[in-house]
């Protein structure tokens, strides 16, 4: 089946009882046995739930995954991604991480024994010096956030298999319509579901899909040990809003072009970060690895002052200012006082991170208005 056919059909069933097309939303917490043990596969919500299974495996499907799982938010499947590591254990990130990961590594579970390495993956054949014995896990992000950077997902599994080190990606930012990394050798693929794959901002849920069978079945120990699950309504929400992912990232994508391409040719702007110009430091891996660029823009202005960026953020009328990404609606972030606050400043220029970097999120509203809201703004 090809993709849009899975975003619509795949681990989604007519509704036994009744016929109803969409998967109920099963909102219980326990489930009737006729004898005591004897039951039709579902005992208690934390375990497993309907509504929650179809969405698994519908997630699953898209990433050409066998096993798939959600949680209360994507933070929590990283959090369950940690807890199959144990003290001593160390983990080489790539230093330019979603803010939240960079805290829950060294905030929580530094403090567990892990330990995490911090380095460039610019040169996919540097990280094999970074490899210990006790390495058990590397986890690449890409596209990075805010830069943009892309990491060579093959190169980066290639020498991790050789070494026996697993391999987690953080998918988020390309979704699984642009890229699936399982195909490029990771083990483990992980999601926050709140941005493209929940697509409406109304919903925060995360995810991790794998083909180990052995990891599959630690992972769902965890959820369920750990009990960081997605509630019904959400999964609900979820199955719903990846029945037009294909769709609204074909859109994502040719708006994302339009608006990297006018900011590009602005007279005002120093610098675009978007994997399809063509003078992206990583372009070609892009173009290797992804099917697109995707929605994600950042950009700086020339002078580099705080202030222009500021008033340029209070001006827009289209864009909302806020956090997040991957909805229908535009939405642009200031990345050094939001999603990245929690980097300490020179953790975030070390990895190039300007305090005037502005993020767009483009949505899929009609192109002319975006352009012409960027117009007005920038001035
Ligand atoms: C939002 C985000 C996360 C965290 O997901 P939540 O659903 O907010 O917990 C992790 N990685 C990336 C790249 C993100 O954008």
């Amino acid at each position: 089946m090809k993709f849009g056919t899975k975003a619509i059909h795949a681990g989604v069933q007519p509704d036994p009882t009744t016929g109803a097309i969409m998967t109920p939303i099963y909102q219980t917490s326990t489930y009737v046995q006729s004898s005591p043990g004897v039951h039709k596969g579902y005992e208690y919500s934390r375990t497993q739930n309907p509504t929650r299974d179809a969405l698994q495996k519908n997630f699953a499907a898209l990433e050409n995954a066998q096993h798939g799982l959600v949680y209360g938010s994507g933070l929590a499947a990283t959090d369950a991604v940690m807890k199959l590591l144990k003290p001593g254990d160390e983990v080489i990130a790539s230093n330019d991480l979603y803010g939240g990961t960079y805290r829950i590594f060294t905030k929580i579970y530094q403090n567990f024994g892990l330990k995490f390495r911090f380095v460039s993956f610019d040169d996919a054949s540097t990280l094999e010096t970074h490899i210990t014995p006790a390495t058990r896990l590397i986890w690449v992000e890409t596209p990075t956030n805010p830069l943009l950077n892309i990491i060579d997902i093959a190169a980066v599994a290639q020498i991790a298999r050789r070494q026996r080190v697993q391999v987690a990606v953080d998918n988020t930012f390309a979704s699984p319509y642009l890229q699936n990394p399982l195909d490029l050798g990771a083990d483990l693929v992980m999601h926050s579901v709140t941005k493209y794959l929940g697509g409406h901002s109304d919903v925060v849920m995360g995810a991790l899909a794998t083909n180990d069978a052995t990891l599959a079945q630690r992972l769902a120990f965890i959820q369920n040990a750990s009990g960081a699950v997605a509630g019904p309504q959400d999964c609900f929400l979820v199955l719903r809003g990846i029945k037009t992912l294909h769709i609204r990232m074909q859109r994502h994508c040719e708006n994302g072009r339009a608006v990297a391409h006018f900011l590009a040719n602005h007279p005002k702007v120093s610098k675009v970060y978007w994997p399809g110009l063509e003078d992206h430091r990583n372009h070609q891996i892009a173009r290797q690895q992804m099917r697109d660029f995707g929605g994600m823009v950042s950009f700086t202005l020339k002078g580099d002052d705080m202030e222009e960026a500021r008033r340029l953020m209070e001006s827009f009328q289209v864009f909302s200012l806020g956090e997040s990404l991957g909805g229908v609606e535009s939405l642009c972030t200031h990345p050094a006082t939001m999603t990245h606050a929690s980097i300490p400043k020179e953790e975030r220029e070390k990895a190039g991170l300007k305090d005037t970097l502005i993020r767009l999120s483009v949505g899929i509203e009609d192109i002319e208005d975006l352009l012409d809201d960027l117009k007005q703004a920038i001035g």
